[in-house]
C-alpha cells in the first residue's frame, strides 16, 4: 500500500480489516456485513448549566450484534466524531472476538472537554446524555453495556447505572448496564486498572516465547527494559507502574499534553502521577529533563514504546524516525496504517491494540457476568478451599515434627498456601490466563501461516474467523 494521503482513523481499521480477509476465505458479501458499522446514532441535547442552555453532540456506534449486547466505552473528548466512535466500535468487535468475551462492538462518544465543567455540571450532563441513550436500548443489560474510555471513569460509570435504574425501576439486573463501576456500586475489584494491568500481562506472555522476543531484536526479560509511555491517564499510568515495580522495566521517558518528561536512569511513575495531578501537567517536575514539544520523545531510543493516549500519533510523519523495536498499542489506534506498513517494513513488532488493551473489557465482562448472577467471585468458595488447605497443611506439620532437621516448610508457604482466592486474584487470574491464550491465538497464526508477517494481521485474522463462524452459525 502506498497511500501518500494519511488514513481517518475509520479507513486505517478498514485497510487493517482488508490486508487481513484479503488473506481468508470467506463467503462472498460476508466480507462486507462483518466490515460495516451497523448503525450510528448522533443525539444533540441541552442542558441547563449556568444561567444558560448548552447543547451537547454524543455518538453511540453499533458495529456488529451477532454477539449481545454490544460493549464498548464511552470517551469525554473535542476530537470526539462519527468516524472515531465508528472505527473504536469496529475494533470493539475484533477485540472481544479476540479474547473470547461474548459480545458485540459498540462505542460511545460526548464531544465535550471535562477539565471545563463542576463535578456537578458533569453530573447532569451524564444523566442526560444516559438518558437519551437509554431510552432507545443504547444503554441495556442485555443490549449495550458501555464502559468507561479516555475523559470517564468510576464516577461517570456510578451515575450511568444509576440513571438507567431511575429509568427501569423493576429491571432486577440493572446495575448490569454499564461496567467500570465503583466496587460500592457493583464494580468489581480490579476494574480500575484492568487495562493497564492487561498491557503488562500481554508484555510478559511476549517475553516469555525467545521467538517473539528475536523478532523484535530484543534479549531476555521485561527487567531492565527501557520504556516510554505516552499518557499517563487510566491505562498508561497502570502499565507503566506496574511494568516498572513489578517486572524492573525502567520508564525513561512520559509524555503528556504539556510535553514530555525524560530520565534515562528511570523515573517515580507515582511521583511523576503526583505531580500531574497538582499541577495538571509534567510541566515543572523536578528529577527529568522537559521537552516542550512532547511528542518528539516518541521517537527517542528505547525498547519499548507504549502509546496509551490517543489515536493517530504514530503516524506517516513520524514513523521512520521511530526507534523502538516493540510497540505495545495500549490506546486504541495510536499507529495508522500508513505508519504500519512503514513500520512493518523497518521490521518493528507490533503488539496491536486489539489485544493490547482488551484488559478493560475482559475484566468488563467479569463485572457484567457478576452484576448478573448477584454475587461476589469467591463468595461460596473461599472458605472451604482454604479449609481443604488447612488438611494439607495439618499433613506437612505433621511430616515436619517427625523429619525434625531434615526438612522443613518453606517459610511463608503455610501463609500463602491457606489463604483461599479473594475476587481482585481471581480477577487478576482470569485476565492473565485470558492474555495468555489471545497471544498465543495470534503467535500461532503469525509463525504458521507465511503470508502472515506480523501480529496484528494475525490478529484481524483469528478475531475475524471467529466473527464470520458466528454469523455462519446465525444462518447468515
Ligand atoms: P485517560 O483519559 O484516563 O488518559 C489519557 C491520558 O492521555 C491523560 O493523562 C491525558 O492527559 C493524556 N493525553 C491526552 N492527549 C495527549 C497528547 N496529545 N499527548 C500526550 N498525552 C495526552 O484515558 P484512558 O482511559 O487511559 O485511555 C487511553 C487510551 O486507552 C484510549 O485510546 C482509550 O480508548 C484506550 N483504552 C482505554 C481503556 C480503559 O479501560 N480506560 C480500555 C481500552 C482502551
Amino acid at each position: 500500500m502506498t497511500n501518500l494521503k494519511e488514513p481517518s482513523f475509520r479507513e486505517s481499521v478498514d485497510l487493517m480489516f482488508n490486508r487481513a480477509v484479503a488473506l481468508m476465505d470467506l463467503p462472498p458479501g460476508l466480507e462486507e456485513k462483518i466490515r460495516v458499522c451497523n448503525a450510528t446514532y448522533t443525539v444533540r441535547f441541552g442542558v441547563r448549566l449556568r444561567g444558560q442552555i448548552h447543547t451537547f453532540t454524543g455518538y453511540r456506534s453499533v458495529h456488529s450484534e451477532h454477539m449481545e449486547p454490544v460493549k464498548g466505552g464511552i470517551r469525554y473528548a473535542m476530537g470526539v466524531n462519527q468516524d472515531e466512535v465508528e472505527a473504536l466500535a469496529a475494533l470493539m468487535t475484533y477485540k472481544c472476538a479476540l479474547v473470547e468475551a461474548p459480545f458485540g462492538g459498540s462505542k460511545g462518544g460526548l464531544r465535550i472537554d471535562p477539565r471545563e465543567y463542576e463535578e456537578h455540571e458533569l453530573e447532569l450532563i451524564t444523566r442526560r446524555f444516559a438518558y437519551e441513550l437509554a431510552k432507545r436500548d443504547l444503554i441495556h443489560p442485555s443490549q449495550n453495556v458501555p464502559a468507561p474510555d479516555m475523559g470517564t471513569g468510576e464516577r461517570e460509570m456510578a451515575w450511568i447505572a444509576d440513571q438507567y435504574k431511575r429509568m427501569n425501576t423493576t429491571d432486577i439486573n440493572a446495575v448490569a448496564c454499564v461496567t467500570g463501576k465503583p466496587q460500592n456500586a457493583g464494580g468489581i475489584a480490579g476494574r480500575v486498572e484492568a487495562t493497564g494491568r492487561g498491557v503488562q500481562y500481554a508484555l510478559q506472555e511476549f517475553f516469555r516465547h525467545p521467538e517473539d522476543i528475536k523478532a523484535a531484536g530484543l534479549k531476555g526479560t521485561l527487567e531492565g527494559k527501557r520504556v516510554i509511555v505516552q499518557g499517563l491517564g487510566n491505562v498508561g499510568f497502570h502499565a507503566a507502574k506496574f511494568l516498572s515495580q513489578e517486572d524492573d522495566a525502567i520508564i525513561t521517558g512520559i509524555i503528556e499534553r504539556d510535553g514530555a518528561l525524560f530520565n534515562p536512569d528511570g523515573l517515580d511513575v507515582d511521583a511523576v502521577r503526583a505531580w500531574i495531578m497538582k499541577h495538571d501537567g509534567v510541566t515543572g517536575y523536578p528529577d527529568a529533563s522537559h521537552h516542550a514539544d512532547g511528542a518528539t520523545v516518541l521517537e527517542e531510543d528505547c525498547d519499548i514504546l507504549i502509546p496509551a493516549a490517543l489515536e493517530g500519533v504514530i503516524n506517516m510523519s513520524n514513523a521512520k524516525r521511530i526507534k523502538a523495536p516493540l510497540i505495545i498499542e495500549a490506546a486504541n489506534g495510536p499507529v495508522t496504517a500508513g505508519a504500519d506498513d512503514i513500520l512493518r517494513q523497518k521490521g518493528t513488532v507490533i503488539i496491536p491494540d486489539m489485544y493490547a488493551n482488551a484488559g478493560g473489557v475482559t475484566v468488563s465482562y467479569f463485572e457484567w457476568v457478576k452484576n448478573l448472577s448477584h454475587i461476589r467471585f469467591g463468595r461460596m468458595q473461599r472458605r472451604q478451599e482454604e479449609a481443604r488447605h488447612q488438611l494439607v497443611v495439618d499433613e506437612l506439620e505433621r511430616l515436619d515434627r517427625y523429619l525434625g532437621d531434615a526438612w522443613s516448610m518453606t517459610p511463608q508457604f503455610k501463609d500463602k498456601y491457606l489463604r483461599g482466592a479473594d475476587e481482585l486474584e481471581l480477577v487478576r487470574s482470569g485476565l492473565d490466563d485470558t492474555m495468555r491464550i489471545a497471544y498465543q491465538s495470534m503467535r500461532e497464526v503469525w509463525h504458521s501461516r507465511k503470508d502472515v508477517d506480523d501480529l496484528r494481521t494475525a490478529a484481524y485474522l483469528v478475531s475475524i474467523g471467529k466473527v464470520a463462524a458466528s454469523y455462519r452459525a446465525k444462518g447468515l
